[in-house]
């Protein structure tokens, strides 16, 4: 290595400044629950005292989907349900 390549201990130690790992910066929405700056609350859905994202909609179509997954699984004989059955069947 050519001298004018070498790091002092002032330029290690600036680089190495930016090494440690702070957590998330978390705000606290009107809600009372924490959520991240700059985003809308995961659990009002409010950003800015606005409503962004509609809760319940958002619910309504996960549990739909667990629905429908469920009865998909059901139909191709995978659920759990039916493992289930068959145990209590056998014994
Ligand atoms: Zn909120």
């Amino acid at each position: 290595m050519v001298v004018r390549m070498r790091r002092n201990r002032s330029q290690t130690a600036k680089r190495r400044s930016n090494h440690a790992i702070h957590g998330q910066r978390l705000a606290k929405c009107e809600c009372g629950a924490a959520r991240m700056s700059h985003r809308a609350c995961p659990q009002c859905g409010k950003y800015n005292g606005k409503i962004i994202i509609d809760i319940v909609a958002v619910a309504s179509r996960a549990a739909r989907r667990a629905k429908r997954k469920q009865t998909e699984l059901r139909a191709s004989g995978h659920s759990d349900e039916t493992k289930e059955k068959e145990t209590a069947k056998t014994s």
